[in-house]
């Protein structure tokens, strides 16, 4: 487009989820050839993926490929963490604050720093002192040799202890299970897992696919999240038992993300099809799991789908190896980590590796690291103290120019990223043309369509059964002083095309609700 661009970024390359998530077991559960978002400009045409859900190591050459293709590594300046950025109001100007102790200025300041990169570690007594190995998930060590898995890093003939059995514990654990000399797999709340049924693609599957890419773009812009998938137009209360039966039968026996996404369409609305759906799930995990016992504590409490579904490769299998072993912490609290292992009220576990499946502060998390300081420098972390406050989850009140990219309350955080972050790239460069052609420079939220805007996205998510689950990385839980604990969505539910139409109008209609000027 014509503008100098300069991009910040942290890894020592591309690749965001990709280049940090390097674990084994670590691989897409949306399909390969829906996922990448240069796949809407062509950018690799004659890719082939190997996999129907491709792995890490897999995805991580292609976006190496296309940043070769696009040649944009000049324009980045890798291995630099942003640590603070000010607006600067005389000015019209932003600086940014790396940590190389150097800074930079720009007019537009934009952040694309993940919705789940910021890491989150428990903070237990002890951990400084453990003499094995520990680390979060996505920072698994890389390969030696330098390949861009770090799959090969052993665990083979340890004592491994895993923590957390969110999607990424439920990638890694079968893998472990493998080849550990023992597992202890430390459980605090179960999830609704299903199987991913993951396959190779053939060079004929591939061909077709290519051919009907331009299709397949078209449909997934239509679906509510990104996904090949929609609901399907009925509920399931109006559906027989033995006809929802065969229908979640058949869901179940299909590659991907069909249980969740393209189920009855009242499933996250409506107690009873939810209730019938959690325990036809429930059902699956006891037949899967043979101890009885494993199986109970195995099964979620949560309604199915008010928390992400982990999509599954012989996760339940697993737990029928010799070498595995739950532990439920919600029943036996760990209480520490100790040189040699964790300590929880009635036991020791003797361990060489501690991983942390721990997951992410999400969405705001982030940003939220980054101290930013807009207009009379009023921080951002303090205005999203409770929950973040946003105008179409791009732009807040009072941080000028600055632009959230898959941030909190936006269509392309709850939705397929690569399809949906694209999109919302294309308007904001759309946005940013539009104030170039009429020599503008500066763009903010007008608090009153913040307030509107944040109110529908708070009121939306009430509706829905996403409510029950208040420690999914969806909400921003907050416990006051005074004892008082607030629950905040993160997420936009509305679905990707009603979010498109919203901002296309808004783009139309000359963008009302933002205040355009010449500073
Ligand atoms: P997560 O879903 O937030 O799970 C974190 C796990 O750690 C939970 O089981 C949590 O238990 C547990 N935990 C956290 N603190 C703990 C503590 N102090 N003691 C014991 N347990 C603790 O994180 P994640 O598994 O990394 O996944 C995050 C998201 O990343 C997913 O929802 C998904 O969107 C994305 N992801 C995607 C893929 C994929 O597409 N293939 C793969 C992996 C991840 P509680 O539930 O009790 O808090």
């Amino acid at each position: 487009m014509g503008f100098s661009v300069r991009g910040y970024e942290k890894g020592s390359d591309v690749g965001g989820t990709w280049y940090w998530n390097r674990y084994p077991g670590c691989r897409l559960d949306t399909e390969s050839f829906t996922y990448a978002y240069f796949f809407l400009n062509d950018i690799v045409p004659d890719w082939s993926w190997s996999e129907r859900f491709a792995g890490q190591e897999e995805l991580l050459r292609y976006v190496r490929a296309a940043a070769d293709k696009m040649d944009v590594r000049k324009n980045i300046q890798f291995s630099t963490g942003v640590v603070g950025a000010t607006y600067d109001d005389a000015r019209n100007v932003w600086t940014v604050q790396l940590d190389d102790g150097s800074a930079a200025t720009c007019t537009y300041l934009v952040t694309a720093v993940g919705l789940l990169s910021a890491t989150r570690l428990p903070e237990f007594e002890g951990m400084g002192a453990f003499n094995g190995v520990s680390f979060h998930t996505s920072r698994w060590p890389a390969d030696p040799d330098g390949g861009v898995g770090g799959a090969r890093f052993s665990y083979e003939g340890k004592r491994v202890g895993v923590i957390g059995t969110g999607a990424t514990g439920v990638q890694l654990i079968p893998e472990i299970a493998k080849t550990a000399q023992e597992l202890f797999v430390f459980q605090r709340s179960p999830n609704w897992c299903t199987p991913l049924r993951n396959s190779p693609l053939s060079k004929e599957e591939m061909e077709e696919i290519r051919g009907t890419r331009k299709a397949l773009l078209a449909h997934v812009k239509t679906t509510p999240f990104g996904f090949i998938y929609s609901p399907v137009d009925r509920d399931g209360v109006q559906d027989a038992p033995e006809d929802r039966e065969a229908f979640l039968e058949k869901l179940y026996s299909t590659p991907g993300y069909g249980i969740w996404l393209g189920n009855y369409r009242d499933i996250i609305t409506c107690r009873e099809t939810n209730d019938f759906v959690s325990k036809f799930v429930a059902r699956k995990i006891r037949q899967r799991v043979k101890d009885p016992t494993v199986a109970e504590k195995l099964i979620p409490k949560h309604p199915f789908g008010s928390k992400r579904i982990p999509m599954e490769t012989n996760y339940y299998e697993a737990y029928n190896r010799k070498n595995v072993h739950l532990v439920d912490v919600k029943e036996d609290a760990i209480e520490r980590v100790t040189p040699t292992g964790l300590k929880t009220g009635s036991a020791h576990y003797d361990l060489d590796m501690i991983i942390y499946a721990t997951g992410f502060v999400g969405v705001t998390g982030a940003i939220e690291r980054i101290d930013f300081k807009g207009k009379q420098g009023v921080r951002l972390a303090d205005v999203w103290d409770v929950g973040p406050v946003t105008y179409l989850g791009l732009q807040v009140s009072g941080f000028p120019n600055l632009f959230t990219l898959a941030g909190p309350h936006n269509g392309a955080t709850f939705c397929n990223v690569g399809v949906c972050g694209n999109l919302q790239v294309e308007w904001l460069c759309e946005m940013l043309d539009y104030l170039r052609k009429r020599k503008l420079n500066f763009v903010e939220a007008n608090e009153d369509a913040q307030e509107k805007w944040t109110a529908e996205i708070y009121a939306d998510f009430e509706k829905t059964l996403l409510t029950a689950s208040d420690d999914a990385w969806w909400v921003k839980v907050k416990r006051h002083p005074d004892g008082r604990v607030t629950r905040r969505a993160l997420t936009y539910i509305g679905g990707g095309p009603t979010y498109r139409k919203i901002c296309d109008e808004i783009a139309q209609s000359g963008y009302p609700g933002f205040k355009l000027a010449r500073m």
